[in-house]
């Protein structure tokens, strides 16, 4: 099959979150399993080109309609390893990615509309004509409107669209301008309850709602989270939206890029390891300490938070978390960074607090290479979210030999198994510690009997290491399961 993806972030060279990273590990595996698989992205200011191979200009003047007029843009043509990505340029006064942020502008809405109407034009006009175009988050929401509505009647009628949810606390919610900058018009038409239309806000159209209606699958990426958006308020007001579209909604859990996260040969390390070789692991913590000149205390274990420092990650709790653990003598890591400056102050003030003690330390930012340094030193990870549709970090800590103390919401109940409660799973398949309870208490319970278990009994808790280390969260299995999808929905 040929697939192309439309999103906003590909990893590395485009990361905010987990999006960046299921887009390039879910094409890396396509491409495996012998799909041709194509993307298209922004060309951002501030994207890292050290990451792009064999950069070039692929599509001199592509023209693309926009308000009325035409907007000129050059679309670059490079390989972010094993993917072959489109970005697309515009030339002009909006300067709509040229402003050293992925996210956070006033008019991010009318940023990703114009980029779905180029990415569409772009296949257009290169006569590009794949089996699916897959869509992630609000962003690309437009994309099958216009596909359906516009390009259609222009030689497009033979493409399906998969839409994937990553998160649905930000849907793309927006006046009506881009409908006509777009070329769909006709906003009475749009505005209604089964077509656009915001289901709170009725002079309002919903990005991701418009995803929703017009694609010919949809899914969110965990199982659990796909129920969970369906049967309780975690879909943020899409729930009816899903109750209604049920029949072509679904959750497809995530996996991580096997080769892109592999504590056996990874560029960010200094060492190697792995199941068979776990001391490896040892030496990576001593590194992550002298890293972040932390006491050389072996006897004491590291625990870690390494995630976006955000309302949905249980920020009270991951504060909580780092005292907590100290107290109970362990080491805390946190690398995180916040948009929100209530939330950015109150890690800057834990940071001055913290600052002396050598048993901890916050960084306050966005590092790839540290948090791989971090994934293979610590000896636990944190996640408290309050929601959480998959989640990596669970994920990638598990492949690093990382133990996961979580809540048990989202894509967390999927991929984490109590050591002592999980009793659905043998005992050869529990991976963690889970708590359910937004609040100290619960969190402290967890934490506690994952400490326990390493003071008390250091032998089980790395074999329960190792155990994690085995399990497969690849690609291989969900990737399949995108396929089986497209396979469906191209031959309806
Ligand atoms: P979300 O998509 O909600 O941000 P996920 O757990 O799905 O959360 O994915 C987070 C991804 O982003 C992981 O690859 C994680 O390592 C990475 N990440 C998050 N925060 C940072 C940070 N401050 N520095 C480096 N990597 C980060």
């Amino acid at each position: 099959m040929y697939i192309v993806q439309i999103a906003s972030e590909c990893a590395p060279v485009i990361k905010a979150g987990g999006l960046g990273d299921v887009v390039y590990g879910l094409s890396r595996e396509l491409a495996i399993q012998g799909h041709t698989v194509e993307l298209i992205l922004p060309k951002y200011d501030c994207m890292r080109y050290d990451h792009i191979w064999g950069l070039h200009t692929a599509y001199k003047d592509l023209q693309v309609p926009w308000n009325g007029g035409i907007v000129r843009c050059t679309v670059h043509c490079g390989w972010v390893y094993t993917a072959l990505c489109f970005f697309i340029e515009p030339h002009s006064e909006e300067n709509y990615f040229n402003r050293g942020l992925y996210y956070g502008s006033n008019d991010d809405p009318m940023r990703f509309a114009f980029f779905s109407k180029a990415a569409l034009e772009f296949l257009l006009v290169s006569n590009k004509r794949p089996d699916v175009i897959h869509c992630h988050d609000w962003q690309t929401g437009l994309i099958p409107v216009m596909l359906y509505e516009i390009y259609a009647y222009h030689g497009m009628e033979n493409q399906r669209i998969c839409y994937t949810i990553h998160n649905f606390k930000h849907q793309g919610i927006s006046g009506v301008q881009a409908l006509q900058a777009t070329g769909l018009n006709r906003p009475d038409y749009y505005l209604q309850y089964d077509r656009i239309q915001d289901n709170f806000n009725p002079f309002a159209i919903n990005f991701m709602k418009a995803g929703i209606n017009y694609s010919n699958y949809v899914n969110t990426v965990s199982p659990h989270h796909a129920w969970e958006a369906r049967h309780t308020n975690i879909s943020c007001g899409l729930g009816h939206t899903l109750e209604i579209k049920q029949s072509k909604f679904g959750g497809i859990l995530n996996g991580i890029d096997y080769v892109m996260w592999n504590p056996e040969d990874d560029i960010y390390l200094p060492i190697s390891y792995s199941a068979d070789d776990f001391d490896g692991k040892r030496l990576a913590k001593k590194a992550l300490r002298d890293r972040l000149m932390l006491a050389d205390d072996e006897t004491k274990p590291i625990v870690a938070f390494i995630g976006r420092l955000d309302e949905q990650k249980g920020v009270h709790l991951v504060s909580h978390a780092i005292h907590y653990a100290l107290d109970r003598g362990a080491q805390f890591v946190l690398l995180g960074s916040a948009t929100e400056s209530g939330i950015d102050d109150l890690f800057r003030a834990e940071k001055k607090l913290l600052n002396d003690n050598p048993d901890c330390h916050l960084e306050l930012g966005f590092n790839e290479e540290l948090s791989h340094l971090i994934y293979a030193g610590a000896d636990m990870i944190v996640i408290p979210s309050n929601f959480e549709p998959c989640g990596l970090t669970q994920v990638i800590g598990l492949r690093y030999g990382m133990v996961p103390i979580v809540r048990g919401v989202g894509g967390l109940v999927n991929t984490v198994f109590d050591w002592d409660y999980e009793e659905t799973r043998p005992i050869s398949e529990r991976n963690g510690f889970v708590f359910y309870q937004s609040d100290t208490i619960a969190l402290e319970s967890a934490m506690g009997r994952a400490l326990d278990l390493y003071f008390l009994n250091p032998a089980k808790f790395r074999e329960l290491a190792i155990q994690g280390m085995r399990a497969d969260y690849s690609w291989a299995a969900s990737g399949k399961r995108y396929a089986d999808v497209y396979e469906h929905i191209r031959h309806k």
